[in-house]
This record gives structure tokens, C-alpha cells and sequence, in this order.
């Protein structure tokens, strides 16, 4: 996912592409042990066997006969599908998608829309239907999370399996056989009106959705469908909520893919290099243990056998299957060209990879009633009439292998208010286009061009790259010639949204405004989807993936990836402590380009009347786009503030140079500092708007609670923690806890020396930081007990409270009696408080 829009700060919000992947609660295991089932079932064979009736007897010729990869009878109000013995132990992937979704679910609508919009996956597992008796067909739930090459040499493997039995699910007596079809019947009504976990809500996901029992009575299968690799069931289901309040009605489609009897050959993740990619236990990786492994999630794509050597010689060729993705045929019509140029813009990535056209996008088809966007081999980007200021790209992959199987693309109408948002605080200063209340559709047809883009590089396995732009020098960005040929960042895939450090004095046009595929994109996709020839050893392959990424990384900083994530402990760590990799930022120094961005917004503010309101809007608008405008300024001081304390984690293997670990320099964390005091602590007076404030609009305790959370932030344990391990790392040669103390706290209270006088605002966080002083000094709390434990942290802390007091005590008598004098002696009274000795 993607485009969460962030109000203040540098925080991360955003869920993935691989959401779905935390609710599966699929057991654990791979393959079966076949023959140790039948043994154990072997007894009841006799019985059961006359049960089997004659096939015409079940199947009459007035059956209504479905057929796909195996055949649905439809037979009075019984589904029954005939399985050709060729299918049974074959693997299945099924997956289940919101159709119609319930209405009064605006509480989900807000989480992100998950689970209720159509088009939603809400469940999906592999299956595996197999006779283990030969009455009774069963079917099993299979995962892949523990795994050893399947080899009659290799007793691991049968040992793994012996340990991980992939649990039954469910069994359906055999109706008939057909001798002719060699195929077993069994009737699926029951099983698909029944609930289970293996098509519909699993437990751990009820409880979000508000639902408690199916209610039986109100929930029916409305059809069955076989296609040549899939099987479509569409259901209609209704769940009791809560007692007394209520149900609610889904309508479902379950599709049943037979996964390829030709698995993908896999690819092996890199943490160089920003792709999704799924991790299993490996039994094989090290001979002398057990190691994790992962494989990149990926299309399968592959030139035609007859271009193969034109292939491998360096000659463009079409794949023998290009991905196709659909345009949703409810979308708006004026939106659709944009939306297919953004799946298209990705097909000078592929060429990079050696394949042209490989990506195309569509409109669907209208009047076929062969297709239909349920149908699981069809990908499609999905339009929602929807208030989510967002937009979302997830897959549906072969477990196995990563071979992405598919998209269904999540589109929410709104995603237009967010765009015109950004757009207008970071472009407005350069871009007259942006200075109106609602964009051209050119402009707007543009802005979602880009969304269209960066979604569909989620479904080709990107994940975002945050570290991209900061390979670009902040002058460079207001380079006409540079960004014109590069672009203002290198990846599509960063949270860059546009170029706010461009002046309007620079000339700078759209090309260099916008976001598109650059040259880190085009090199991953290279990367992740150039063929390999079967004959090539996966040993092979990895040398050569490695050598690959350590050429590319030494030819230019603009490959250079940087995770959402800290990429030595993703999952332990959701923080990325790394400057470099921030989301909404742009350029190499923070300060430099926050300076540039502040400069624009200067410009903006006096007009935000003029530019944003027309005739009918109300103030509320107003107050919107002020409250954007802060939100954009906020970015900017969290850029800079995670310079300070900041660690940067440069993965790497032995044959690249330099260190994986790195701090900013002194130098930069001193002008970081010096960027708060004199962008957020000195009272930014420009955002005091009194003609805004007498409207309603222009609320300034929305700066002032920026100014107070970015003191906490200075303060907080974390960050002190980083500060005294780059001391220990680097001693004084790198920004110590006391400097930066000491800068703080002449910047917040620059006034003393020269007995300025004090305006309220800055009260107000002198106030605030001297209360945190007091707060970590002088009471008994968990952050005390940490930062008193083991590092300097609390008497760097001590020493800045008493230099403060002194500070203040000598500065005293130079203010005249008031408000500001009452102030500061207060402030005195709560220091010497809180320092003075105690039984
Ligand atoms: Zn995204």
C-alpha cells in the first residue's frame, strides 16, 4: 500500500502489499506422507464401497454441466465436480474476494478499507484434494514454510515430511466413478455452505469484521463456474453480529487456481535490492544446519522458446506471457488513459530486462460474459467509489516459487483529495496550474498517472524504496537540465511525492515536478526478472546475482536501495534508524531542502484564500489547506530531526567496500539542530495568519503542538540511547549528548544572554522542555531507570538542568517585573527543585 498521507513528522504508516500475509493461520507443514494415512484408514474400505453409485445414476443427462479444469454438475440444488484422477494431489490455490461487500461498514472503511470493499481478498490458502481411501476424496490444507528438496537420497526431506502432516480439513464421500472420464464425483454443497477456514473469514479475522455465527437460513451458493485453470464459486453470506445488532451480507467469490505443474524457478531475495519476497525454513541451505531462505515475488517471465538465443544475445523479445492488467470498467472514463499509461510507463523497465511489451494495460471488456473481474486469471485494477485517500497494489502469488499470479489493483475514488493535497503545498509555488480550487483534468490525469505507476510496481514486487531521493544532491533538484534527464529521485517506488526544493526562479517544469520510473526502478526490474537459462545451477545463479548488484552498486549512488524497515532486523525492528530512508522526503541534506520547501510554503500561504476556495466552499476548506500546509512543514522538521542520533545501515557483502554501519557527521547534526532552532523554535510568525484565525482557519496550536512533540523527541530515551552509542562508537568526533544539549537548550532559551523579551509561544515551550527535564530528572520512571542505568545520559541531563538554572538566575534581574519575569522565575524554582539533594 501506499499513499497514506502523513500530517506531521517522519512516522511510517503505511501497510504493505503483503498485508494479507499476517492472517493466514494456515498450520504449519509441506508434504504428506501418503502411504502412513492409508495405512491407518485402510480398515473401512468394504462398507463404504457400496455406496458408490452407478455415474449416470448421479450424473443424469439432465445435470447442467459446467467444464474447466475439472467439471461441475450442477444436479437439483447439489454441486457436484467430477475430479480427474490426473488433479488429485495436485496443488490449489484458493482464493477468496469480497464481491458485493456489506453496507454500514463505514468503521472499516476507516481502517484502511481492508475486508470490506469489493475486490478485497478475505481469505486464501492452497489445497490439495487426494483419495486415500477409496471411498472418501479429502481434502487438505498445505503450507510451505519448512522445506528440503524432494530426493529418495535425501532423508531429511522424508523426515520433514514425517513431522509436518498437513492437516485434513475436510472429506467427501465418493458418489461415483467415471471409468470413461477416469474421474471420482462428490458432492460439494455441503462443504461450501458450511463455514470453514479454508474459503471463508478465518477466526483471528471475525472479531475485526464484527462477525459471529453464519446465520444458515440467509446464506446460499449462488453459482459454480469452471474455467480451463480456474474454478469460480460465488456465494451469498450472511453473519450475525453482536446479539441485537444485527447481520451482515457479503457476497463472495472463491476462485480455485491450479497452481502450475511447472513450478517458476524461484529467485533468491537480496536486502540490496527492494523486492518482496517470502521466507521459509531450509533444510538444505547449510549442510551443517538449518538456515532461513526466501524467494522474490515475481511474474513468470520468459521468452518464447524460439527467441531464446535472440534472447540471450542482447536482442529485445516479446515474453511469451506479457502481464496483462484491466482497468476497472466502472471507472470514471476521463481517468482511464491515465491509469493505462501508468501500467504502460513500466514497459521501459522490462527493456531494460530484455523484454518488450511486457506490460500492458486495458480496458475490460464489456458485454463478454465470458470474462469477469472475479475470474482469477485475470488482473485488474479495481475502481472504488470510496472516501479512502488512498490506493493499494496487492498479489496473489504461488507460494512455492513467488510467481505472481495475478493482481486485483485497489483504487479508492478519493486517492484525488490526497493528490490535490500534496500537489498544492509542494507545487503550487512553481506550478500556476496548482493555484486553483480544483485541478484541469490534465493535471489531475497526471498526478494519478504517477499513483497508477508506483501501485503497479507493488504488484510487479517492489516494495517502497525511502532511500532513493537521498542519492540526489539538493542542488541538483533545482537543476533544470539535471532533473529533466533524472528526474528529482531515481525510484518511483520512495514516497518523493514532488519537487517542493525547486524555486520558482529555476525554470522547472512538470518533467521535473513528478515522480516517475527511474533508473533504480529499471535496474531492479532487471535485476528480478532477467532470464536465466534452465541449464544455469541455482549456485550459478546466485553468483551472478551478487556479482550483478555489486557492479551496478559501484556505478552509481542511484541504485542504491533503501528499506522501509531497518534492513538488518525487519522484523524485529519496524523503525528504520537511517536518515537516508525517510518517506515524503527529498535530496541529500534535509536542511538544505527543508529550507527550500519553507521558502515555498512562504510563498503559498499568503494565498490560500485566492487559490483554494471557490464561490461555494465553506471556511472548512480553509482550515483543511492551512492544516496542509502545516502538515507539509511538519515533514520538513522531521526530516532534519532524524539526522540527529541518526545510525545508517548500508547492507553489503564482502566484495563491496565500506562500512554497513555509519553515523552522520558532527557537522550535520550540528546544522540539523540549528535548523529546529531556527525554523521550529524560534516562533515561525509566518504561519500566524490573523486573517485565517478570524475565519477558523488558522489554528496556530497546530505549530505549537510541532514545536512541543519535537522537544519530547530530542528527549526521548531513544534518541538519547542512539546519541551515546555513536559516542561510544566514534567519541568526540561525532555529535555528543552534552553538544547536543547544550545546542538545544541555548537555542530555546536564546534570549537569556542579551535579556530579550520573551514572546508567549516561546514560553510556552520553554515551559514544555524545562517540565521534561524535570519530568526525567526528577521522578522515579521506567525512562529514568533507563537512561540512569548504564550510560551518561543523566548526567549530561543534571549538568544542562544546573547550567540552565544558573543561566536563568543570572538573567533575572535584567527583566523587568511581569510576565515574563514571573515566568523565568518559575522556571528557576522547578530546576533548583528538582537538582537540590534529598534524604
Ligand atoms: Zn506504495
Amino acid at each position: 500500500m501506499h499513499l497514506r498521507s502523513l500530517r506531521a513528522g517522519g512516522a511510517i504508516t503505511a501497510l504493505t502489499a503483503c498485508f494479507f500475509l499476517t492472517l493466514s493461520t494456515r498450520a504449519l507443514a509441506q508434504n504428506i506422507d501418503t502411504a502412513a494415512i492409508k495405512a491407518m484408514v485402510a480398515g473401512k474400505k468394504d462398507t463404504a464401497k457400496s455406496k458408490i453409485k452407478p455415474y449416470k445414476e448421479v450424473v443424469p443427462a439432465t445435470a447442467k454441466t459446467s467444464r474447466g479444469f475439472f467439471l461441475i454438475h450442477k444436479v437439483d440444488d447439489r454441486w457436484l465436480a467430477a475430479i480427474p484422477d490426473s488433479l488429485l494431489g495436485r496443488d490449489m490455490l484458493v482464493v477468496t474476494r469480497i464481491v458485493k461487500g456489506p453496507t454500514g461498514y463505514n468503521f472499516l472503511k476507516a481502517m484502511a478499507g481492508a475486508f470490506s470493499y469489493a475486490g478485497d481478498v478475505v481469505n486464501q490458502s492452497v489445497i490439495r484434494l487426494e483419495r486415500l481411501t477409496d471411498d472418501k476424496v479429502f481434502l487438505r490444507s498445505v503450507t510451505y514454510i519448512e522445506r528440503s528438496e524432494d530426493s529418495s537420497a535425501n532423508g531429511l526431506y522424508r523426515n520433514i515430511q514425517d513431522n509436518n502432516v498437513q492437516p485434513i480439513e475436510a472429506a467427501f464421500p465418493v458418489k461415483a466413478v467415471n471409468p470413461a472420464g477416469k474421474s471420482v464425483v462428490i458432492d460439494l454443497t455441503d462443504f461450501i455452505s458450511s463455514e470453514n477456514d479454508v474459503l471463508y473469514f478465518n477466526a483471528q479475522l471475525k472479531p475485526f469484521l464484527s462477525l459471529t455465527a453464519l446465520a444458515a437460513d440467509r446464506s446460499f451458493i449462488e453459482n459454480i463456474t469452471a474455467f480451463p485453470m480456474n474454478i469460480e464459486i460465488r456465494t451469498e453470506r450472511t453473519y450475525n453480529d453482536a446479539p441485537g445488532k444485527g447481520a451482515h451480507t457479503y457476497e463472495l467469490n472463491s476462485s480455485i487456481v491450479l497452481l502450475p505443474s511447472d513450478p517458476m524457478r524461484s529467485r533468491p531475495a537480496d536486502l540490496r535490492i527492494g523486492l518482496f519476497y517470502d521466507s521459509y525454513m531450509d533444510f538444505d541451505k547449510d549442510p551443517q544446519g538449518v538456515r532461513a531462505s526466501n524467494h522474490i515475488w515475481r511474474w513468470r517471465m520468459e521468452p518464447k522458446p524460439e527467441d531464446r538465443e535472440r534472447y540471450l544475445r542482447g536482442e529485445l523479445v516479446e515474453p511469451a506471457n506479457p502481464i496483462v492488467i484491466y482497468v476497472d470498467p466502472e471507472t470514471p472514463k476521463k481517468w482511464v488513459p491515465y491509469l493505462i499509461q501508468g501500467i504502460n510507463d513500466w514497459q521501459a523497465a522490462f527493456e531494460q530486462a530484455g523484454f518488450k511489451n511486457a506490460i500492458v494495460g486495458k480496458e475490460a471488456p464489456v458485454g463478454d460474459s465470458t470474462w469477469s473481474m472475479e475470474d482469477a486469471r485475470h488482473s485488474v485494477l479495481l475502481y472504488h467509489a470510496s472516501p479512502i485517500e488512498n490506493a493499494n497494489g496487492p498479489s496473489i502469488k504461488d507460494p512455492r516459487t513467488g510467481e505472481i499470479l495475478e493482481t486485483h489493483i485497489n483504487w479508492f475514488h478519493n486517492v484525488m483529495q490526497i493528490l490535490y493535497d500534496w500537489y498544492f503545498v509542494q507545487a503550487a509555488a512553481i506550478d500556476p496550474r496548482a493555484r486553483h480550487p480544483h485541478f484541469d483534468d490534465s493535471l489531475m490525469g497526471t498526478l494519478i498517472r504517477f499513483v497508477s505507476s508506483h501501485e503497479v510496481g507493488h504488484t510487479l514486487g517492489m516494495q517502497h524504496n525511502f532511500g532513493a531521493s537521498s542519492t540526489v544532491p539538493v542542488d541538483s533538484l533545482r537543476s533544470k537540465a539535471w532533473v529533466d534527464a533524472h528526474g528529482h529521485t531515481p525510484s518511483i517506488m520512495d514516497y518523493a511525492r514532488f519537487n517542493y526544493v525547486a524555486q520558482p526562479e529555476d525554470g522547472i517544469d512538470e518533467k521535473g515536478i513528478f515522480p516517475r520510473i527511474g533508473d533504480y526502478d529499471k535496474w531492479t526490474i532487471d535485476w528480478g526478472y532477467r532470464w536465466v537459462p534452465a541449464t544455469m545451477s541455482a549456485e550459478a545463479e546466485k553468483d551472478t546475482l551478487n556479482a550483478w548488484i555489486v557492479r551496478q552498486l559501484a556505478s552509481g549512488p542511484q541504485y542504491f536501495y533503501g528499506a522501509q524497515t531497518n534492513p538488518l532486523s525487519p522484523m524485529r525492528d519496524p523503525g528504520n534508524p537511517d536518515p537516508r530512508d525517510q518517506n515524503e522526503d527529498l535530496g541529500d541534506d534535509a536542511m538544505k531542502a527543508g529550507e527550500y520547501g519553507i521558502r515555498n510554503l512562504k510563498r503559498i500561504e499568503p494565498h490560500l484564500m485566492e487559490w483554494t476556495m471557490g464561490p461555494q466552499d465553506d471556511y472548512g476548506k480553509l482550515e483543511h489547506m492551512y492544516d496542509a500546509l502545516v502538515g507539509q512543514y511538519g515533514r520538513y522538521m522531521g526530516h532534519v530531526l532524524k539526522n540527529i542520533g541518526g545510525e545508517m545501515i548500508t547492507p553489503k557483502s564482502p566484495g563491496q567496500q565500506g562500512p554497513v554501519i555509519s553515523y552522520p557527521s558532527k557537522e550535520k547534526q550540528q546544522r540539523a539542530m540549528a535548523f529546529l532552532n531556527a525554523q521550529l523554535f524560534a516562533t515561525p510568525n509566518w504561519l500566524i495568519d490573523e486573517k485565517l484565525y478570524s475565519l477558523g482557519a488558522g489554528d496556530f496550536s497546530k505549530v505549537a503542538r510541532l514545536q512541543t512533540k519535537v522537544i519530547g523527541e530530542l528527549l526521548s530515551p531513544d534518541r538519547l540511547h542512539q546519541l551515546s552509542e555513536q559516542e561510544v562508537a566514534m567519541g568526540s568526533k561525532t555529535y555528543t549528548i552534552n553538544g547536543m544539549l547544550h545546542d538545544l537548550q541555548s537555542g530555546l532559551f536564546s534570549e537569556l544572554p542579551t535579556g530579550k523579551p520573551i514572546d508567549p509561544y516561546r514560553r510556552a515551550i520553554q515551559k514544555y522542555y524545562v517540565n521534561e527535564l524535570v519530568v526525567t530528572l526528577g521522578a522515579d520512571t521506567a525512562g529514568r531507570r533507563e537512561i540512569q542505568s548504564t550510560s551518561d545520559v543523566f548526567p549530561n541531563l543534571k549538568a544542562d538542568a544546573r547550567a540552565l538554572a544558573a543561566s536563568i538566575k543570572q538573567s533575572l534581574p535584567g527583566y523587568p517585573a511581569g510576565e515574563t519575569r514571573e515566568h523565568l522565575a518559575d522556571l528557576y524554582d522547578r530546576l533548583e527543585w528538582t537538582l537540590k539533594p534529598r534524604n
